[in-house]
């Protein structure tokens, strides 16, 4: 349901009006339709400016709350063309250009929308990956774990979240990587929700300190081997450690998969 713009053509006729743009603002948001987020009841009036009102016990609740339009004074349309501009630009976009395109009269203004829109761009969480992703821990070096709990001898562990692509299993799509002080559960649990979408497919070593995972809404699938097995449980995740571990002098093609760590 929810679509991108093909060309500029296409952005004019996906969003003529106001209306048009309050309506793909809220597919986005409840793609499977609005429910009141008081009562949770699907019946409902729709009042100007994206208002929704429940039916059942009046709840109020605006498409535009929490998102960065939420206190504008401007039309939604020109924040569209102004989303529109920042990602067709290919060097880069500057408050002036941005300015001339909009005809925006203040200076500030294309400056302050620039900023916001910079940082909706990159806000954490915001783009997790999700489909079927590989999870798993290494520390740089390749040093083995001590045990499940401890951050050893004030090395960072890292955090590693691989998503297989789209169109192949065996390459990896988009990854994320974080410094984690431990590998506790909670801290794990930490590192998965801000780079995992709940939902997601989740692959991990056999080890137990991911048990908690479907509590989080994950579909957890540990992938078992036997000690020093040259399959690995986690081939996605590794080769991106790899180049970490390659970068630490350890000769990489002596490393082994055991319990989910790499060893060398
Ligand atoms: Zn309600």
């Amino acid at each position: 349901m929810k679509r991108y713009p093909a060309d500029m053509a296409d952005f004019m006729d996906m969003f003529p009006s106001e209306d048009a743009c309050l309506e793909y603002l809220s597919i986005v948001r409840w793609p499977d339709g609005y429910t009141c987020l008081r009562c949770g009841n699907g019946d409902y009036w729709k009042k100007a400016r994206g208002l929704f009102t429940c039916r059942a016990c009046g709840y109020e609740a605006s498409v535009l709350a929490g998102t960065l339009f939420q206190d504008t004074h401007k039309p939604l349309r020109l924040w569209f063309q102004a989303m529109w501009y920042v990602v067709n630009q290919k060097n880069g976009v500057s408050a002036l250009g941005l300015q001339k395109a909009l005809g925006l009269g203040s200076y500030h203004t294309a400056w302050e929308w620039l900023h916001k829109l910079r940082r909706a761009m990159v806000r954490p969480g915001r783009d997790r990956l999700s489909g079927m992703v590989e999870v798993d821990e290494t520390f740089p070096g390749g040093r083995r774990r001590s045990g499940r709990g401890h951050g050893a001898e004030g090395k960072s562990l890292i955090f590693i979240a691989a998503q297989e692509a789209k169109d192949n299993e065996n390459a990896i799509g988009r990854i994320r990587l974080s410094v984690i002080e431990n590998s506790a559960g909670e801290t794990l649990a930490k590192a998965i929700l801000a780079a995992v979408e709940p939902g997601s497919l989740v692959h991990t070593d056999g080890a137990s300190g991911y048990s908690f995972l479907s509590g989080y809404g994950y579909v957890h699938v540990p992938r078992f081997h036997k000690d020093g097995a040259p399959d690995d449980a986690t081939p996605l995740a590794h080769r991106v450690a790899w180049p970490a571990l390659a970068g630490s002098g350890l000769d990489v093609r002596s490393l082994r998969c055991r319990n989910g760590l790499l060893v060398s």
